[in-house]
């Protein structure tokens, strides 16, 4: 059987040759200043030990990935009272929607479209101190690494821009399920948008998800057995918003997306995967990213179905 690095290797070449049909997203100005030919990948397994190819040290925005931290943080300060906040069933559309609130009352779908992770910013401005300063230290922690930060740049092109994201706060917010004061939520919504990351840091950081005690590196606890079960149920459903069909069938693991183009996926007993290119298909996945793990998981014997 070929060693996950080896695969790695392999796969990294393939899809590096093929054609990107992906477009870089502009719609944040700031995150149309990458380059789009950077492709990096990373693994981390449960014996701790990463592997990665390609800028795979580069740090970049992780947008919607980001929404897995401020999930599990909220998720261990209010425990299952969260879900009468957001629900967990996949939306079927688009991250940045507006549709089904007003039948669902305000209730987002779940928290990884951008509705539900407002809902969730909104739980920790009521809980944290310094919500900003609090996460940012939550997040150190979780990676064993002190050089994580925030983007200013990219934080400050959203809140000029993000006028979707005004609308579903505003609109959420008249049914009562946002507590705070719009801008204040989403000023963190925002900061925490703008983290940056690489895929090796993504890869270990995110290894908290597997069955490797559900632990940073140090041994400290993130989450219980059940309550990583769930986030990564979530995942699995919804992690992809109206390709969260599409993600499942073709690669077959609990992941996460974000718009600079980044991708992690689980393998709840063996591994944590990042992938990081920055043309997005039309569904604002990763178009090489998507490929890449599909590739992967199809050389590896290993499934969790
Ligand atoms: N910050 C982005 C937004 O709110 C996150 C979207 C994403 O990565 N899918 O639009």
């Amino acid at each position: 059987m070929k060693s996950y690095h080896e695969i790695i290797e392999t796969t990294y070449k393939e899809v590096k040759k093929t054609k990107d049909k992906g477009k870089i997203a502009t719609y944040i100005p700031e995150l149309g200043n990458v380059s789009s030919d950077n492709f990096g990948a990373s693994i981390s397994t449960i014996d701790d030990k990463t592997f990665g190819v390609g800028n795979c040290d580069e740090k970049f925005s992780i947008q919607s990935i980001s929404k897995i931290l401020t999930l599990t943080l909220a998720y261990k300060l209010e425990g299952e009272k969260l879900w009468e906040r957001v629900d967990v069933e996949p939306s079927g559309n688009p991250f940045n929607s507006l549709q089904q609130l007003d039948a669902d009352k305000g209730k987002p779908r779940n928290p990884f479209i951008n509705a539900g992770a407002i809902v969730i910013c909104d739980v920790l401005v009521s809980r944290l101190e310094n919500p900003k300063e609090d996460f940012l230290k939550f997040c150190r922690e979780v990676a064993d690494n002190d050089t994580i930060n925030y983007c200013e740049k990219v934080a400050q092109s959203e809140k000029e821009t993000g006028f979707r994201n005004f609308a579903l706060c505003n609109f959420i917010k008249s049914f009562d399920n946002i507590k705070n004061d719009v801008d204040k939520v989403l000023d963190f919504y925002f900061y925490t948008c703008s983290l940056e990351m690489s895929c090796k840091e993504l890869s270990e950081t995110f290894l908290y998800l597997t069955e490797d005690n559900f632990s940073t590196c140090k041994g400290n606890r993130v989450l219980s057995k059940s309550e990583a079960k769930r986030v990564n149920a979530i995942m699995l459903t919804c992690g992809f918003y109206d390709e969260s069909g599409e993600f499942a069938f073709r690669v077959g693991l609990p992941g996460k997306s974000g718009v600079g183009g980044g991708i992690i996926a689980i393998h709840p007993n063996e591994y944590c995967i990042a992938v990081w290119s920055p043309k997005l298909n039309p569904k604002g996945n990763s178009y090489k990213g998507m490929l890449f793990l599909e590739k992967f998981t199809s050389a590896t014997t290993s499934s969790i179905f």
